[in-house]
């Protein structure tokens, strides 16, 4: 083959869509490759490169499957492309939902409002042990906002969100996966008191902590929520299902899609479990790259 034919070939190759996400999530594997993964297409380590804008629905091959998970009731619904490398599907996303020109400065008033409401809370029995209050932190115009479930020990010693182990890969699941600086997101946790021994929080502390939470995402209006964990995902979500059956699929609140996933600390323990992750994310990444109307 000449050299014009082989470029004329590899760029034909590099056309389809799913070997473009195939070597995206390589990438995104690799870029996380210190904790011991092997990434999907055999190769250990390489550098997180460009995120390709994902294919549209209307170049979706037919054929394949349609995704069997149920959608949200009554909400609007676009399709995209996922790319397990087992299974090809076309699942459902929900539409962004309409973000009005979000007013920076408004959010910013409002966070530092309900960090003022919080003051040196003792509406439960957390402020017992609790060393410092973990308001969450991030940009008040953030587009997708991450939940947690509750600070662990580095976190109730510095007083910021996710700043320990876990948190060191949740960064790099979004500045080298998502490729979205972890400054640009909000990050926040379902309870902001750590839990002895990091404990799981009990019903009546998450219920407690529930209204600043809610007001952090009514200030923030983020486009797209991430829960992470069990606790938060089925606290998000609204409901007891585990979060194996929960991850992969948008549930709501308040009409902001929410995608719950695991926890990074349980990613941690389970790496395998990463491949999951990043497809979650590149769900959440498909609503982000909707126009918002
Ligand atoms: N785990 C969480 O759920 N939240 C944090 O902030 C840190 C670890």
């Amino acid at each position: 083959m000449t050299s014009n034919g082989r470029v004329a070939s590899m760029l034909h190759f590099m056309d389809d869509p799913l070997l473009r996400d195939l070597v995206e999530m390589g990438k995104f594997l690799g870029s996380i490759d210190g904790l011991g993964v092997t990434d999907t297409l055999g190769k250990r380590g390489g550098k997180a490169g460009g995120i390709t804008p994902r294919a549209p629905a209307s170049q979706v091959p037919a054929g394949r499957k349609t995704s069997p998970e149920p959608l949200i009731a009554s909400e609007p619904v676009r399709l995209a492309v996922s790319d397990r490398q087992d299974a090809l599907e076309v699942r459902a996303l929900p539409v962004a939902p309409a973000r009005p020109d979000p007013d920076v400065s408004a959010a910013e008033i409002a966070l530092a409002a309900i960090r003022d409401d919080i003051g040196d809370c003792k509406r439960c029995r957390l402020c017992e042990g609790r060393n410092k209050i973990v308001f969450g932190q991030g940009s008040a115009g953030a587009e997708v906002m991450f939940v947690g479930e509750a600070p662990g020990a580095d976190e109730d010693a510095s007083g910021l969100a996710f700043v320990g182990r876990a948190g060191q890969l949740l960064t790099d699941m979004v500045e080298k996966g998502m490729k979205i600086k972890r400054s640009d997101v909000f990050i926040a946790n379902v309870i902001k008191c750590r839990p002895p021994g990091n404990r799981p929080p009990e019903t009546d502390e998450i219920l407690t902590c529930q209204p600043f939470l809610e007001a952090q995402i009514k200030s923030i209006q983020p486009r797209v929520i991430v829960a992470l964990g069990a606790t938060a995902g089925k606290f998000m979500a609204k409901t007891g299902e585990p979060i194996s059956k929960l991850r992969g699929r948008f549930a709501s609140w308040d009409g902001i899609p929410v995608m719950p996933t695991y926890h990074p600390a349980y990613l941690l323990r389970n790496p395998s479990a990463k491949k999951s992750v990043w497809e979650d994310l590149k769900l959440v990444m498909d609503v982000l790259a909707t126009p918002s109307k």
